[in-house]
């Protein structure tokens, strides 16, 4: 099946939902000459708009524009920080809006996606979740967040200005299972973008029946869990996905991807004062993780304004870190990146339906 249906959704379909084999058929499918799907495809990765791709003959654009959205994502805003970081603000086809973060390393740029409209996990200190899932992305949208920032910063498809990618905005990656499965292989695909699955981070807050059924992907990408607490109890407190699966199967579902995948496993772990990060917690998570092939990213708490809960102050934060490494870990603090652009997940679109731009 060449998945050149329309999209179920009021909208159109999404052209980038695509791989190159799928536009060959569609090429095919409306009596076009072979190499017209080189070109339209180059033009998509490109960042391009159906309309914008000059190599392809105008009735042939119009005539995909009748099954096809013009533009799936579109960048509505760009925030830059003192840092370089930029936040953007896109808008899809139907009017939903997400976010996105470019930011600049030494070793390259990453891009943070979003996988969902919203978010259903519900954890207490993340504001996607806020208003609840709106809908899923389709593999296309997540993609064009890429094509259109890698475009916009000059990148092209040879020498692309995105260089990492990290599934880390809006939305819980694996509950959008097949849409995001479809998107990462289109994304490492060599025909594309062609981003290697080790520069690129899936984060989850611990789906574990698809964190199993992951590891046979064959995409052996960096897994990364949102762990935030030491005990079921307490991560139940902020993370109502802890009644579901425990830290245990938790543990066994990122030995089984280190086994499958030689991959090395990431726990996030977001300081948040008074509630995770005091001595008996560095302590449970020492004795949790040590011998464990994995990494520790703190982080301190982005506050939140429609949430109660508090960051941990940077001198604790550090102790903390100090704990955990003394402890055997090997652990890290992120630095807060983009805080001044409203770094964290969700802020910006909780921030934009709030004051009602969406329809403005
Ligand atoms: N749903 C996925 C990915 C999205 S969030 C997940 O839960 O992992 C990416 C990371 O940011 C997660 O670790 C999430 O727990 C964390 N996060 C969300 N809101 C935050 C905030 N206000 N401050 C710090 N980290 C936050």
């Amino acid at each position: 099946m060449c998945g050149n249906m329309p999209h179920s959704t009021a909208m159109k379909g999404i052209i980038q939902d695509l791989n190159s084999e799928q536009i060959k058929a569609l090429v095919a499918e409306y009596g076009q000459p072979a190499f017209r799907a080189a070109q339209l495809y180059e033009g998509l990765t490109r960042g391009k708009d159906i309309s914008q791709i000059t190599t392809l003959p105008a009735a042939f654009k119009e005539r995909l524009l009748r099954d096809y959205e013009d533009c799936a994502v579109r960048i509505r805003e760009v925030f830059t920080g003192a840092d370089g970081t930029k936040k953007f603000l896109f808008e899809l086809a139907d009017g939903n809006l997400i976010e996105g973060v470019l930011m600049q390393y030494k070793y390259g740029n990453t891009q943070c996606v979003s996988t969902q409209v919203g978010c259903r996990m519900g954890c207490k200190f993340c504001a996607s979740t806020l208003g609840g899932l709106v809908r899923n992305l389709t593999p296309g949208e997540i993609l064009s967040q890429i094509l259109k920032v890698n475009a916009l910063c000059g990148g092209t498809r040879e020498k692309r200005a995105v260089t990492n990618v990290v599934l880390m905005g809006s939305g819980e990656p694996f509950d959008n299972y097949d849409g995001v499965v479809t998107f990462l292989k289109n994304l490492v695909s060599p025909e594309g973008l062609n981003i290697s699955p080790r520069n690129i981070s899936l984060s989850t807050c611990g789906l574990v029946d698809k964190m199993y059924k992951f590891a046979q992907e064959g995409i052996p990408l960096n897994l990364t869990v949102s762990l935030h607490a030491t005990t079921d109890t307490e991560r139940a407190r902020t993370m109502p996905i802890a009644n579901k699966w425990s830290i245990a199967e938790i543990l066994q579902a990122c030995d089984n991807y280190f086994a499958k995948t030689g991959r090395r496993y990431i726990f996030e772990y977001s300081l948040i004062e008074g509630e995770n990060c005091d001595r008996r917690h560095a302590e449970e998570l020492v004795a949790l993780l040590k011998g464990r092939p994995c990494h520790v990213n703190l982080i301190r708490l982005n506050e939140v304004k429609e949430r109660t809960l508090k960051a941990t102050d940077e001198k604790s934060a550090y102790r903390f870190l100090g704990m955990l490494e003394r402890g055997g870990l090997s652990a890290t603090l992120r630095r807060q990146i983009g805080s001044d652009i409203g770094g964290a997940c969700g802020q910006l679109r909780a921030s934009y339906l709030k004051s009602g731009a969406k329809d403005g």
